[in-house]
């Protein structure tokens, strides 16, 4: 969740980043337009999940998650 000046984790409440800090922490940013198909047609969603709320919940994936080392570093 996103205010003025910090990211919170919508599952755990924790800030993540503070926005006039230099971002330690990484978190994952999710932002879905729901369209006619759903029951949520025309609805925009969007949370943030820190880090260990995301392994938590990948955890509880039926299937694992794609994973692949990244060599190059941007
Ligand atoms: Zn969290």
């Amino acid at each position: 969740m996103r205010t003025e000046e910090k990211i919170i984790c919508n599952c755990c409440k924790r800030v993540i980043v503070e926005k006039n800090d230099i971002p330690k922490r990484e978190y994952l940013h999710v932002e879905k337009k729901w369209g006619y198909f759903s029951e949520k047609d025309g609805e925009k969603q969007e949370f943030d999940i820190c880090e260990s709320c995301y392994d938590t919940w990948i955890r509880n994936f039926k299937l694992p998650i794609t994973s692949q080392e990244i060599t190059e570093l941007l």
